[in-house]
């Protein structure tokens, strides 16, 4: 599934207009077609018929893992879930894409396509996009977010820090693959109990996310047994599917466990149980 750095690049280069894709900011749109109607959550295709023709793209940005195109009157939220694609075509160019669930046309032309092989990634047009987005954990890339309210969140729970790392409302962006990534590189075992990391061992940890998330956008992102495309962060795996390949720190094979039905990846020298 698509992670943080995989849907802000997404972002950027639709916000941008880089790897292949136009800019969205500045186009109006002219219409739109739904051709899986799941896809769509809300409003009702017939109801969005009548809101967004004439409303122009001002923003492409990223909350958690959500895409965030904001029009001048509405937001579209975007989650691609196991497999969805976003790619910007001109009108004349035949996408060759087998799974196309929704499309925007723009009236100074091309259109914005999300594919979907699998149907999990949803759509929601909102006017108040807290109502999706509120309940949402504070971004590990976000300044103000300290090393003292990461403290205190995971003395707050009472979880296994994989788990409370995954949890979206504990913290945003983050799933298997940068999770597993985040924990090596802190040293930190994955059924470590959140609340016995000191304060020296969580601002390790909240350190280590951040280095890894921004290594990962800085590679635009992980292209791995998805539909992303692109990434090169598969080639800096420090554990991840690395399972029986030896640690690039000690050289110990990295062994795999299940957590919270998650397949885990770790060094058990690295990351040792206290
Ligand atoms: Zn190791």
């Amino acid at each position: 599934m698509p992670e943080l750095p995989e849907v802000e690049t997404i972002a950027r280069n639709l916000r941008d207009g880089s790897a292949g894709c136009f800019a969205l900011p500045g186009l109006t749109i002219s219409g739109f077609n739904l051709s899986w109607y799941k896809t769509l959550v809300e409003p009702p295709a017939e109801v969005l018929q009548q809101l967004l023709p004439g409303q122009v793209v001002k923003d492409v940005t990223r909350r958690a893992k959500y895409l965030v195109i904001t029009l001048s009157r509405h937001t579209i939220l975007i989650h691609l879930r196991m497999s969805g694609d976003l790619l910007t075509f001109a009108d004349d160019i035949d996408p060759g894409l087998k799974h196309i669930r929704f499309e925007l046309e723009f009236l100074e032309g091309g259109r914005l396509i999300f594919n979907d092989p699998r149907k999990f990634g949803r759509i929601w047009v909102v006017e108040d996009t807290q109502t999706l987005l509120g309940k949402l954990g504070p971004e590990p890339l976000d300044e103000s977010f300290t090393e003292g309210e990461f403290f205190n969140l995971l003395h707050n729970k009472k979880r296994m820090i994989k788990s409370l790392l995954l949890d979206q409302s504990f913290i945003s962006g983050l799933g298997n693959i940068y999770t597993d990534e985040s924990l090596h590189l802190a040293g930190i075992h994955p059924l470590t109990n959140s609340t016995s990391l000191t304060l020296y061992t969580s601002r390790k940890l909240l350190e280590s996310i951040r280095q890894v998330l921004m290594d990962g956008i800085l590679r635009n992102g992980s292209s791995i047994d998805w539909v992303y495309r692109g990434g090169e962060y598969q080639n800096n795996f420090r554990v991840y599917r690395r399972t029986g390949q030896a640690c690039n720190v000690c050289g110990t094979m990295i062994e795999r466990i299940v957590v919270g039905q998650r397949g885990t990846h770790l060094c058990p020298k690295c990351q040792v149980l206290y």
